[in-house]
């Protein structure tokens, strides 16, 4: 192919913004020559790879918007370490029918039996299938929230925690929240009620969210609309951080008796 019909072919698929068919050009054409591929299957291999190269890059800049702390998968936990929780719940949230219904998940128990790393597990999967997902722990948002309120900015503030299809809240009832704080957590809540998913993990029963939020009537007010939709996973297993202390404790204690 002569030198001009490829650069013009560069400069076209930049045009049409596919900087990576104007890259992989001279990739191409080796392998249609190698594979003595016909025109079809030509076309259908740059068009394939270009949605691909497209689709890794949106999901690239999906996660880094997210502010995730990490990205672990549902294939990344160890189910056989909790055996009371049931996979199939958490498989079930996989496929996130909960978020196209708008509804929430919540995810009870201890310290250290993952649920941050699973409400970041489905949150991964619904980027993967193209939602957009906003995490942040409810200190952090309560924070944020106040700041932007102080300065008159709370409606802008707010939809950054309205818009996103997916709000993980995560450590709900770490620290106790003064009056006005929970209101903001109530607007947040109520603002998102049918509109979009939560995922929040919490170390409190809901029964013990009346002093978290230092109200009872806010805190049933919350959860009227936190839970109308929500499926509850509670795990109540070990700590998954103490895991190879605990078996190291025990190590050294056989030994020690032995
Ligand atoms: P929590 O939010 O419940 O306190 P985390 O999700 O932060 O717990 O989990 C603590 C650490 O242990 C993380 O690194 C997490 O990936 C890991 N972890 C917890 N449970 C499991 C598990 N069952 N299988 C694999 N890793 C786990
Ligand atoms: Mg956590």
């Amino acid at each position: 192919m002569s030198e001009l019909v490829t650069a013009r072919i560069r400069a076209t698929a930049g045009k049409l913004g596919l900087p990576h068919l104007a890259e992989a050009l001279a990739g191409h054409l080796d392998r249609a020559d190698g594979a003595k591929m016909g025109y079809l299957d030509f076309l259908d291999l740059i068009l394939e790879e270009e949605l691909a190269v497209r689709e890794e890059r949106r999901l690239h800049h999906a996660l880094r918007a997210s502010k995730m702390p990490h990205h672990k998968t549902v294939d990344d936990y160890d189910f056989s370490y909790q055996p009371e929780l049931d996979p199939r719940k958490i498989k079930d949230l996989a496929a996130l029918a909960f978020v196209e219904g708008k509804a929430n998940a919540a995810l009870l128990g201890p310290p250290g039996v993952g649920k941050t790393h699973l409400a970041v597990a489905l949150a991964v999967a619904a980027c993967r299938a193209g939602y957009s997902v906003y995490f942040t722990t409810l200190d952090d948002m309560v924070r944020q929230l106040k700041a932007a309120d102080a300065i008159g900015r709370l409606a802008t503030k707010l939809r950054t925690y309205l818009r996103p299809h997916v709000l993980v809240l995560d450590e709900v009832g770490y620290l106790p929240l003064a009056r006005d704080e929970a209101n903001l957590v109530f607007q947040t809540i109520s603002k998102r009620y049918e509109k979009g998913a939560i995922v929040l993990t919490s170390n409190k029963a809901f029964s013990e969210w009346g002093s978290v939020f230092g109200d009872e009537v806010l805190a049933t007010a919350i959860l009227d609309r936190l839970l109308h939709h929500c499926e509850v996973i509670a795990i109540n297993g070990p700590s998954y951080r103490l895991k190879n202390r605990l078996a190291a404790v025990g190590t050294a204690v056989k030994t020690a008796t032995a």
